[in-house]
């Protein structure tokens, strides 16, 4: 890789976690690493063959990550029928037909991802789809993707009547005589999507890889956690690496299954083995993926104090305490990182319970263990976090009172314990790492709405609007912190995260600086280029 210097603007050496900022003039990147910073840099332009970076004004900051999304269903969700841009049921049911009449072969109609709000209850009804679907088997997921809607074709491909029992950690929704409705809720919608639905192409996984990853360096995101892959994925990716049409680096998780996680530690450690083998710059697997519970919007989430809508229920945890924190054992034991889903207040305190014994009870090491969501927190738990050394990912988009948080989650937890919800101030300020994510295609895989929220708790969409908690707002440099510094120690990634000399050259030039703009100007800010270990991978020179 070979000389390239920046000048012209402003660059983001570092934003430190606490939020303090080192800023430069300039910086060059040579061997795909950090050479100089500052006048030394800028005295590099002239040399030979150096190629010359003018910011324009702009601001180069270090490569943006996301600490948690899933890019192959992602990808796939955009090879679909557009199912995301519906504003309402009709919408949802017209985008389903018009995919059916642009590919009248297709044996199944697959789509994602649909709005939940768009029906009471979020419950969704197999004759609604049938309308325009006739006899092609149709599953559609919701944007949560742990929920399904089907349509009566594909009830029937899948064997589901009144006489199917739920699975164990799973619930088919069903009318007042027992039929099933055509919603499958957490384990009764994965389940149907692994044994019933036929799996996407080996060439349509890798290239959803492809345009998914290029989406990503188009807005300066430079590593991306996949936090769910299972063993039939590890191909995907290996294809697409060896392919060279992975457009950022990836690090995957693979699920941990309750019923199996036994056979699942030497499985995946071979797995990961033939990755480090590969040595490929862009790929690492490194970590296990736990869903501790599901979501609140289905009732799913674990709570330590029942549901205000439905006073018998706590929610469906997947792990008990005591199995949760075996497998942690075991897992922590091989060598792993864990990245365990958290939605309730329980599950979150099951998951640090369960890190605390694996930390405690195995030899020390570096650990970068993550409790990804932390969407409730119950009062005491945010300290924890420090104490821990647990890294706390938040999908800041989340931290906003939307229709979801609205129509959806209050309800459902009551008032009392709305303020219990993506606690990031509160995590940060007890001394935690904090890390970003987006869990695409869930939310918006774009980092750009999520930092403004982060610093104003409200949509930039409304600027005018009230802070939602404000208490919990960070300042704009801890909210880079959380993209980049943090995201590296998540990533294990001792040279990334900063752009002093010596780190990798990973980096994204902005056209404005996120620091010091209006935040909610922050999602207009154009990406002009993007660069990993040097090389440009969006955007001309
Ligand atoms: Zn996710």
């Amino acid at each position: 890789m070979g000389l390239t210097v920046f000048t012209g603007g402003t660059v983001v050496i570092e934003a430190g976690r606490e939020g303090a900022v080192i800023t430069s003039h300039a910086v060059a990147f040579e061997g795909g690493r950090v050479a100089a910073v500052g006048a030394e840099a800028a005295a590099l332009a002239s040399r030979d063959g150096a190629e010359v970076v003018d910011l324009a004004g702009g601001t180069l900051v270090p490569g943006i990550g996301d600490g948690h999304a899933h890019p192959v269903l992602g990808g796939l969700e955009a090879a679909g029928p557009r199912v995301r841009e519906a504003s309402d049921l009709d919408g949802v049911i017209a985008a389903v037909g018009a995919g059916r009449r642009e590919h009248p072969e297709a044996a199944w109609i697959v789509g994602a991802s649909y709005d939940a709000t768009f029906a009471p209850g979020g419950l969704f009804d197999a004759h609604w789809l049938d309308a325009v679907t006739g006899d092609t088997p149709t599953i559609l997921r919701a944007w949560d993707y742990h929920t399904a809607w089907v349509n009566s074709a594909a009830l029937a491909a899948g064997g589901i009547t009144a006489e199917t029992p739920d699975p164990a950690l799973g619930r088919i929704v069903r009318r007042a005589d027992g039929s099933p409705l055509g919603t499958l809720q957490e384990a009764a919608a994965n389940d149907f999507i692994a044994e019933t639905v036929p799996r996407f192409s080996l060439e349509d996984r890798v290239a959803a890889i492809e345009a998914a990853t290029r989406a990503y360096a188009a807005q300066g995101t430079t590593w991306v956690q996949d936090a769910w892959v299972d063993p039939a994925d590890v191909d995907t990716y290996l294809a697409a690496a060896e392919a060279g049409r992975l457009h950022t680096r990836v690090n995957l998780a693979f699920r941990a299954d309750p019923a199996h996680w036994r056979e699942q530690v030497a499985e995946f450690s071979r797995l990961r083995a033939g990755i480090r083998e590969l040595g490929h710059s862009r790929l690492s697997a490194e970590t296990i993926k736990f869903f501790v519970d599901g979501v609140i919007e289905s009732h799913t989430a674990a709570l330590t104090e029942p549901y205000a809508d439905r006073p018998d229920d706590r929610g469906l945890p997947n792990w008990g305490a005591d199995e949760l924190t075996a497998a942690a054992l075991a897992f922590d034991a091989a060598g792993f990182q864990l990245h365990l889903h958290a939605i309730g207040d329980a599950a979150n305190r099951i998951a640090l319970d369960a890190l605390a014994t694996a930390t405690a009870q195995n030899p020390p090491r570096e650990r970068n263990h993550v409790v990804a969501h932390v969407a409730m927190l119950a009062p005491g738990d945010a300290e924890r976090f420090a104490e821990l050394g647990v890294i706390a990912n938040f999908e800041p988009y989340w931290a906003q009172c939307d229709a979801v948080m609205r129509d959806l989650t209050i309800p459902h937890i009551g008032h009392d314990r709305e303020g219990w919800q993506y606690l990031i101030g509160s995590v940060l300020r007890g001394g935690a790492t904090v890390s970003f994510g987006s869990d695409w295609p869930v939310t918006t895989q774009d980092w750009r709405p999520a930092f403004a929220t982060a610093v104003t708790r409200h949509s930039h969409l409304e600027p005018g609007a009230d802070a939602w908690l404000p208490e919990e707002r960070i300042t704009a440099g801890e909210a880079l912190a959380a993209y980049t510094v943090g995201i590296a120690r998540q990533a294990g990634a001792q040279d990334r995260g900063t752009l002093a000399v010596g780190m990798a050259a990973d980096a994204a030039w902005l056209s404005a600086d996120p620091l010091t703009v209006d935040p909610n100007t922050i999602p207009g800010i154009d990406v002009r280029g993007t660069w990993i270990g040097g090389e440009r991978v969006h955007g001309t020179s």
